[in-house]
């Protein structure tokens, strides 16, 4: 029985048109894939004849645990089969691609890596906001909120931080953001959905960051804190506002950051 290979394919963030063309044309010479929750099913299209195999991964909630998937892909592999490994973003940011790679390298399985859109481009992309500037903007750091002890991470290490996983604790991320030095003024930018048609941008500062949490809830989010959150200075359209912009609230209002590009 010859070894399969695994192919490592990075979904992008959102919508299926988010994949490379590269990942597509590998999609479709899969017979096996197995898809991460936050894929869009629309990806089908790409491998219409192929297995595919639900391996949603939601948070630290029930579901398929790694064990299991690193098992399956070494299962799926040995028959011979190509496999995708359909994974949101890019798979090499906060992907568990390692584990991955490890269990098929110790089964004597080949695998190669095709890179992704990962969220934090997405959302800069959302926001029409470049991640660097010249001048003040010289580096950025992706980092996950969660760590294996469930505890908030937040440090000040670049000059744009963006934070992947910090959904569900917005409140104690800007306390610990605060906590690391940054101002309360420093520009924080939400992006929930990146990517996706009903992708929602906010924007907030360190001190305001709680208030995300209202538009937000529930949905996949980055936070981006420091200059990439900045907004730039963009010509206003003859009518004043952009296309598709919500009506200003009213002061005070939590949703007046709210904005659906
Ligand atoms: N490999 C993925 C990240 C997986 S970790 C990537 O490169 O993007 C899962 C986290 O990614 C979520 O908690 C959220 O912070 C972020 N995320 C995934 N999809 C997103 C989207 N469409 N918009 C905003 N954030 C998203």
């Amino acid at each position: 029985m010859s070894a399969g290979h695994v192919i490592f394919i990075g979904a992008g963030p959102g919508a299926a048109d988010l994949i490379t063309l590269r990942g597509a044309r590998a999609l479709a010479r899969a017979s096996v894939v197995l898809y991460d929750a936050l894929t869009d099913p629309a990806l089908r299209e790409f491998a219409p004849a192929a297995e595919w195999v639900d391996v949603g991964k939601r948070g630290f909630s029930a579901s398929t645990g790694q064990d299991r998937i690193n098992v399956l892909l070494v299962q799926y592999a040995s028959t011979g089969a190509i496999v995708a490994r359909l994974k949101g973003g890019d798979p090499s940011v906060f992907g568990r691609l390692e584990e991955e790679q490890q269990a098929l390298a110790e089964a004597g399985i080949t695998s190669e890596v095709i890179p992704g859109v990962t969220s934090a481009l997405a959302a800069a992309a959302a926001s029409s906001r470049p991640l660097t500037r010249r001048g003040d903007g010289r580096s950025v750091a992706l980092t996950t909120a969660m760590t294996q002890e469930r505890e908030l991470n937040a440090g000040r290490r670049a000059d744009t931080e963006v934070f992947y996983m910090a959904g569900r604790q917005l409140a104690m991320l800007a306390r610990r953001l605060a906590e690391a030095g940054w101002p309360a003024d420093t520009p924080v930018c939400v992006v929930s959905r990146a990517g996706w048609p009903d992708q929602i941008v906010s924007d907030h500062d360190v001190g305001t960051l709680p208030t995300a949490c209202l538009v937000h809830s529930g949905r996949p989010a980055v936070v981006t804190v420091g200059v990439g959150a900045r907004p730039v200075l963009q010509r206003a359209s003859p009518a004043g506002v952009r296309a598709g912009d919500e009506p200003a609230a009213s002061e005070g209002d939590p949703a007046a950051a709210f904005t659906r590009p």
